[in-house]
């Protein structure tokens, strides 16, 4: 719960712009044909071969995007990355590249910065991703810290949120609302920690859901079960926001409406129990947490014996016509309808 007290700590003036660019990127290696220059010119240069190419960015702010007083470095790297490549795979395409931006304050030493990219480099080495460039400069007083994944993806493969149709069914990977949660508990611990430093928490209750907020997986294994399974979904997204806005996203671009049933969305039991402790109700978090990076897809009917009984994908509901509206179906079969509340508007009720 401790901001990273480094024993030793090298300045960032010592050694300059290029020494530090340098530095932090000496580690990584090449691992796609398709790069084929990396860093160290002005631009990286790809082959793009006969594929279609996906781009994505993000942008991390501290204080906004990110607490430092209980996120580390190291995590924060991984998790930077992450959320980058869970967008490529949300179109159904591979990740083969990223560029990291940073601004960092001198307040950071050389060590920070190490923790950061070690976090970055475990995750381009556990997703299969070159680091091909980036930028570095500095801050008057946080980190910012800037993604850009790249993508291929066969011209027919691509999956989009507008291709949603009714009757097809809607399927989501893994299982929702646990990162929010352990956002909940690292804040409630921080504020713990203020009251009195010597108070060492004890998580063990709640180790899946944290680990659901400070180290995300995106869901590549996903894109390969999919192609494995012979499976293109008609419609894709990543559950960034909260699966209510997902929802709605797809059924907007798509011209169409949905019906989900609440007994259906699958909740991790560390999530059920946290959310009866903090007495709030375990579906307002699925609908509306967020950061949980699992992939929320249309797939036909024809499809539904492909994907049955797959451990990794439950069907919540279906895609109806746009006029039948988007409705939770409750365990009391009442039809409630499907708003946006997001994790923001949450946080800032909080
Ligand atoms: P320029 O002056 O053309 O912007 P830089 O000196 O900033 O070039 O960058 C030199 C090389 O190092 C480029 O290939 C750039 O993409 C890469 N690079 C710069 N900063 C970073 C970083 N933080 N992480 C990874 N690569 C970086
Ligand atoms: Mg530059």
């Amino acid at each position: 719960m401790i901001e990273d007290k480094n024993q030793s700590r090298t300045s960032l003036d010592q050694l300059g712009e290029f020494g530090l660019i340098e530095h932090l990127t000496k580690n990584f290696d090449i691992k796609h044909t398709s790069t084929i220059k990396g860093i160290g010119d002005d631009a990286a240069v790809l082959d793009a071969k006969s594929k279609q190419i996906v781009v994505t960015t993000d942008l991390l702010v501290e204080n906004v995007h990110f607490d430092l007083s209980y996120v580390p470095l190291k995590h924060l790297g991984y998790k930077a990355v992450v959320v980058n490549l869970s967008d490529v795979y949300a179109m159904n395409a591979s990740a083969t590249q990223i560029t990291v931006s940073i601004a960092v304050s001198n307040r950071f030493p050389l060590e920070a910065l190490e923790e950061l990219y070690a976090g970055i480099e475990t995750a381009a080495s556990f997703y299969n991703v070159d680091v091909v460039g980036g930028d570095t400069t500095s801050s008057t007083t946080g980190l910012i810290i800037s993604i850009t994944a790249i993508g291929e993806v066969d011209k027919n493969n691509v999956v989009y949120r507008s291709g949603a149709k009714p009757n097809d069914l809607l399927v989501v990977t893994g299982d929702i609302g646990a990162a929010y949660m352990g956002l909940q508990v690292l804040e409630r611990e921080k504020e713990v920690f203020k009251v009195n430093p010597q108070n060492q928490p004890d998580l063990d209750l709640y180790t899946y859901i944290i680990e659901r907020q400070l180290k995300p997986e995106a869901r590549k294994d996903i894109i390969e079960l999919l192609e494995k399974l012979d499976v293109k979904p008609t419609s894709m997204i990543d559950i960034s926001d909260g699966l209510s806005s997902e929802i709605i996203h797809i059924c907007k671009q798509s011209d169409v409406g949905a019906e989900i049933y609440e007994n259906k969305i699958p909740l991790d039991p560390q999530v059920i129990s946290t959310c009866e402790e903090f007495k709030i109700d375990s579906t307002t978090i699925a609908l509306n947490g967020g950061e949980d990076y699992e992939l929320l897809m249309t797939v036909s009917q024809e499809d539904f014996p492909k994907i049955k009984g797959n451990p990794n994908l439950t069907v919540i509901g279906y895609i109806t016509e746009k006029a039948r509206g988007m409705n939770l179906i409750t365990r009391g079969e009442q039809a409630v309808p499907i708003i946006a509340k997001g994790w923001n508007a949450m946080k800032n009720e909080a």
